[in-house]
């Protein structure tokens, strides 16, 4: 190849490369075009108008079925955390200083709340305790034969109204209002999303009634702490459980375990329940001994990490309950 020859081809390459470069240019301008012009079209999201923070799950669920995009809902317990012994760190306190709205359940559940509501006296946040249109109930002695035991608790008022169905309707009005008194502009919305709630909510309450008209035992026997007192209150059932109070970190005296086992070998049940986030390690003991099955009661006073990611709601876990309740109770169609 002579010189002159590569010279050329040099140029030749050369100005196809810088050729190329305006023409590629112009070619990606084209096709940005029409999607820069599209997006003033294209539906944007809405901005969210209140900023909530919940305590527990159910008003955490609630407020996100009331509120859709119009709201910005934190739930304040991480995943997997016990709800009882819950208490909030610093960053939790700032999230809470930046929220238009503080969604409690209760001084029985959060104790920690009575020194947050101080801290924010002075500041933009409406505090809301959710148990304020609720009729609280004792804490219900169960028929066990250790009752005597448990005399001090004499008229601890139980905090977990919300396993209720009808409460969390009382709930959804309240979550509604404190909405509409934030955002009144939207209240539309609100009103509308709480009647859809309540209606499935309603339902729920039915399902219920019929499922336990047709189940052999009205007594529910917990190995743990019992979340479901408002609930066996509602539908008339009986419940046994060898704890005392809700403090999740007590232990049951062996007196009470064994006779619970007594009881179960007695009555012939079918199953004894165990709650959410907590090792079930009193309930093992009563199903190594008898043989009975062991099955989640949800309380949902929180959720586990695997919970939270697939979405599920406060009326899909009441009906996993009822299941179990089918299950655990002997349920004749
Ligand atoms: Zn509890």
């Amino acid at each position: 190849m002579n010189r002159r020859i590569l010279l050329i081809l040099i140029l030749i390459i050369a100005l196809g490369i810088s050729g190329c470069s305006p023409a590629k240019e112009i070619v990606e301008e084209q096709i940005q075009e029409p999607e820069e012009n599209k997006e003033p079209e294209e539906v944007q999201p809405i901005k969210p108008v209140i900023s909530v923070v919940t305590t527990l799950f159910p008003q955490f669920d609630f407020a996100r079925s009331i509120g859709g995009e119009y709201i910005d809902v934190t739930l304040l317990l991480p995943p997997g955390i016990e709800a009882h012994s819950f208490e909030p760190t610093p960053q939790d306190i700032v999230k809470l200083l930046k929220a238009d709205l503080l969604l409690y359940t209760g001084e029985l559940m959060e104790p920690w709340i009575i020194n947050i509501i101080l801290n924010l006296e002075n500041e933009n946040v409406m505090v809301i305790d959710l148990s304020k249109n609720i009729q609280l109930i004792e804490m219900e002695e169960d028929d066990n034969d250790h009752s005597h035991t448990r005399s001090h608790d004499d008229g601890e008022l139980d905090p977990h109204y919300w396993t209720n169905p009808n409460m969390a309707i009382i709930m959804v009005d309240t979550i509604v209002e404190a909405f509409v008194s934030i955002d009144p502009d939207n209240s539309n919305v609100y009103f509308s999303n709480g009647e859809m709630l309540k209606n499935d909510l309603v339902t729920l309450d039915q399902d219920i009634r019929e499922v336990l008209s047709k189940t052999e035992s009205d007594t529910i026997i917990s190995g743990g702490h019992f979340a479901f007192g408002y609930f066996a209150k509602e539908y008339n059932l009986k419940h046994l459980s060898p704890y005392k109070g809700f403090s999740p970190n007590a232990e049951p005296s062996p007196q009470s375990i064994t006779s619970l086992i007594n009881t179960v070998r007695e009555k012939k049940v079918n199953a004894i329940f165990y709650e959410e986030l907590i090792d079930p390690k009193v309930g093992r003991t009563i199903v190594e001994e008898t043989g009975v099955e062991l099955l989640l009661l949800h309380g949902a006073h929180n959720l586990s990490k695997d919970e939270i990611e697939s979405g599920i709601t406060y009326i899909e876990i009441m009906y996993q309950n009822l299941e179990n309740l089918k299950l655990g109770l002997g349920y004749n169609e």
